[in-house]
Order: C-alpha cells, then sequence, then structure tokens
C-alpha cells in the first residue's frame, strides 16, 4: 500500500533563511504551494495553489548559473578525467544559453518542476540580456576555475562519498535536508572533507559569515550521516569566482552550537503552525516582511501580491 502523501515540516539551511527574509515567503514556499503541482498533465485543481507552486520553482539566472556549475562540478567528480582548457567554460555557456532559450518558451507553464522559468524574464527586469551577459562571463571563468581546485584534485585521491546528493537526517526531532557538493574520505588519515561550492562574485564579510554557518551545519550532518566524531571532518568553502579555497576542521563546540540553533528555528517556526504534524497554517499566521526591498527579489510576488508589476 502507498504511504498517505503528507506535508511534513522539514529543515534546511536555506529554508530558514527564506524564512528569516519573510516568514510570508516560507508560508508560499512550504505550505500554500503544497499540492499546487499539476497531475498527469493537467494543472492543480486550486489555481493559486498551482501559481504559488510554479513561481516556487523560479530561479534568477545566477542561481541558474550557481545550478550548473554545481552540475558541472559532479560530472567532473565523476568522469574521473580533466578535459582540456576551455571545454568547461563552453559546457558551461551552452548549458546557460539553454536555459535563458528555454525560460522565453514559457515551457515552465505546464511543466514547472522541470523547465527553468526565470525570475528576471517572467517578472520583466529591465535588460535580462546583459544580465545574462555578465553571469556567463563571470561563470566562464569560475566553471574553468575548477580546473585547478584543490577540492576535485582531492576527489581523484581519495574515495568519493557524495557528489551533488541530497541528504536527510534527524537533529532531535526535527528532520534535516541538505545537499552535499561534495564529501570525500583520504584513505590514509581517515579524514572526511566536506566542501561546499560557492559560485556567487559577492563575498561580503556577511555572506562569508553566513557561508561559515553553513558549513558548520554540513559538518554537523558528516558526524550523522558518516557516524565520525566532528574531530575527524574537514570543511572547505571554496569559492569558484576567485579559485580560493579555506578548509578548517570541524569542532565539538561547533557542532553542538549548530544543533541547538537549528532547534531553537525549527521552534520558532513550528510555532507558528497551526497543524505540526501536517504543516498546515492559515497564511495570516505567517507575517509578510516590512521591507519592500525584499518584496522586490521575491518570487513569490504574483501570489502574495496580486498579478501587478514587481515594485507596484
Ligand atoms: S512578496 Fe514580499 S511579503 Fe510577499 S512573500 Fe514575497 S517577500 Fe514576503
Amino acid at each position: 500500500m502507498r504511504k498517505p502523501f503528507v506535508n511534513r515540516f522539514t529543515y534546511s539551511h536555506s529554508s530558514w533563511k527564506l524564512y528569516s527574509q519573510c516568514p510570508r515567503a516560507w508560508w508560499w514556499a512550504k505550505v500554500g504551494s503544497w499540492f499546487g503541482w499539476p497531475n498527469h498533465g493537467r494543472p492543480a485543481k486550486d489555481p493559486e495553489r498551482a501559481l504559488a507552486y510554479m513561481l516556487s520553482k523560479m530561479e534568477t539566472i545566477p542561481q541558474t548559473s550557481g545550478k550548473i556549475l554545481h552540475e558541472i562540478a559532479a560530472e567532473l567528480v565523476a568522469e574521473g578525467s580533466m578535459p582540456a582548457k576551455g571545454v568547461l567554460a563552453r559546457r558551461y555557456e551552452v548549458r546557460m544559453l539553454g536555459a535563458y532559450a528555454e525560460a522565453l518558451t514559457g515551457a515552465y507553464q505546464a511543466d514547472p518542476k522541470h523547465k527553468i522559468n526565470l525570475f528576471e524574464v517572467y517578472y520583466g527586469l529591465p535588460n535580462p540580456r546583459d544580465r545574462l551577459g555578465q553571469t556567463i562571463s563571470e561563470g566562464r571563468v569560475a566553471a574553468e576555475n575548477l580546473r585547478s581546485s584543490r577540492s576535485i584534485a582531492r576527489a581523484r585521491r581519495h574515495q568519493v562519498l557524495a557528489a551533488e546528493r541530497l541528504e536527510e537526517f534527524n537533529i532531535g526531532n526535527v528532520p534535516v535536508f541538505c545537499k552535499t557538493d561534495l564529501a570525500t574520505k583520504d584513505p590514509v588519515t581517515g579524514l572526511i572533507y566536506l566542501t561546499d561550492y560557492k559560485t556567487s562574485a559577492n563575498n561580503s564579510p556577511r555572506r562569508e559569515s553566513e557561508d561559515r554557518e553553513q558549513l558548520a551545519f554540513y559538518g554537523r550532518a558528516a558526524t550523522l550521516i558518516y557516524g565520525v566524531p566532528a574531530q575527524q571532518v574537514r570543511l572547505t568553502l571554496s569559492m569558484l569566482h576567485s579559485g580560493t579555497e579555506d578548509t578548517w576542521a570541524s569542532s565539538d563546540e561547533e557542532v553542538a552550537g549548530v544543533e541547538r540553533l537549528v532547534l531553537r528555528r525549527a521552534a520558532t517556526i513550528r510555532s507558528q503552525l497551526q497543524d505540526q504534524t501536517r504543516n498546515a497554517a492559515p497564511r495570516i499566521r505567517f507575517p509578510e516582511t516590512s521591507n519592500p526591498k525584499i518584496c522586490g527579489s521575491c518570487v513569490f510576488y504574483h501570489a502574495c501580491k496580486g498579478r501587478r508589476r514587481l515594485g507596484e
């Protein structure tokens, strides 16, 4: 017998980031879009849920670029050999142009999960081609930097445990998801290296501290998934735009700190749900942000504010 399909609460670093920017956006992503996916090619019965689901799959041009760079990194690990100079940049550019062309067709309306819908195109932002061109020229450099990346070199020497894999585990009573960019094990020392690729050219101190917090979270994941102490885990931030990497050791204190943080954050969100077992709540329980700048870059703008033009 098939298990009943129930919306359940799960925590991830990205879902917390969404919630902390705007609780209502979290509601659209996790509650308001539930059951909004097409069924056997037919649109969902509830048009609001269908719209929210379609919007939840939308990406910005930089997000698409990041996704493609992550795919290429995982392919490099699987292929085991290094392509000639320029091949990765071309592979990246072809996919970016393909994604943009696909977004222009509007195919995402019928198949939001598999067809690209770009925020800049959907909401009619000025000069999306210029944004695309700028992103591609930066992304080409990032793709080529993978050739000399220490983490890819490590993957050649180490046992590869995971590449671009979605992991699920529990912290206390909280089901947690995280996507591992690359996890390898040194056959000599037994150390586990977790690499997180950063594909944005923006390396502000705030962003760096968020990245480090995210890596600490992955460190906790590694101790649970691979059953090793924190001292056996090495965390690597790989900045693809600059081609630099920073590696440090996880620790018991860091792991305990992350665990407390996740439990506290999950409790904050859960306390606003009406039915915690079904992840259900009326939208009013999740307030809108008062910061119009956040609305201006929110994929749920159409569902939340009606079909207005962005910024109206
Ligand atoms: S449009 Fe604004 S208020 Fe509505 S979900 Fe997005 S960020 Fe929140």
